[in-house]
């Protein structure tokens, strides 16, 4: 099931152009969404409307591990 909601997001990251530079997909658990701070940069309503229509907000670290996981990572 995960591979099919992610496969759709695939699909969607085709039908917007440009898109692709304000996401973000995490190393541990595949999530992709849109970087909050980047997406601030783009003055462009109907773009950010949609990006937090169709992705959560994803903040990945200089390694590529999202907030979650790094949570996660850092119990061990
Ligand atoms: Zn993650």
């Amino acid at each position: 099931m995960r591979f099919k909601h992610q496969h759709k997001k695939t699909e969607l990251l085709g039908s917007l152009k440009g898109f692709d530079k304000f996401l973000s997909q995490c190393v541990v658990c595949q999530e992709i969404g849109y970087d909050p701070d980047k997406l601030k940069l783009k003055q462009n309503r109907h773009f950010q409307k949609r990006a937090r229509e169709n992705f959560n907000p994803v903040k990945i670290n200089d390694i590529g591990v999202c907030e979650q996981c790094q949570k996660h990572l850092s119990k061990d």
